[in-house]
């Protein structure tokens, strides 16, 4: 491991674009195209927005954002305590979501855009979303 760096943060939906930026910041440390680097700060946007608005509907907490580099690729975990997915396997499918004005999209861009993507959750307890590219 080259680098790592870990922001913690209310979850507030303007933290959201912080947590964009900074992931974009920590990313220019390898030669990613300008693309590929738009890629990056969406599924990070994606995956820290489900933690505002999903995992504390009910309540306020903090999020975790993780990054670490490795001489040939990028890890980024987004890590938050709460309230967790009942069936990742079906949250992850296209157009699934459990807010019926929502588009059920983000999973399947973090998928898309991201070389690797590892999602664990418990009920209760909270969700992490493991991400490379
Ligand atoms: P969109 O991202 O298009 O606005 P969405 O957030 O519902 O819609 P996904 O991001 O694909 O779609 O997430 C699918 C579902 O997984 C969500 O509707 C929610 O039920 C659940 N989910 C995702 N992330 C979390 C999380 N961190 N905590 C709790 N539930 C989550
Ligand atoms: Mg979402």
């Amino acid at each position: 491991r080259r680098n790592r760096m870990s922001m913690t943060f209310d979850s507030r939906s303007e933290n959201v674009g912080i947590a964009r930026v900074a992931a974009a910041a920590f990313s220019a440390q390898i030669e990613f195209t300008l693309p590929e680097i738009e890629e990056i700060k969406v599924a990070i946007s994606e995956a820290v927005s489900n933690a505002v608005i999903h995992g504390y509907s009910d309540q306020e907490g903090q999020i975790e954002l993780a990054m670490e580099l490795y001489e040939t690729h990028l890890e980024y975990t987004v890590i938050d305590w709460g309230k967790g997915i009942a069936d990742v396997e079906q949250a992850r499918q296209p157009a699934w979501s459990t807010e019926p004005e929502r588009m059920g999209l983000g999973f399947v861009f973090m998928e898309s855009f991201m070389d690797e993507i590892e999602v664990t959750s418990a009920l209760g307890k909270g969700t992490t979303v493991r991400m490379v590219k």
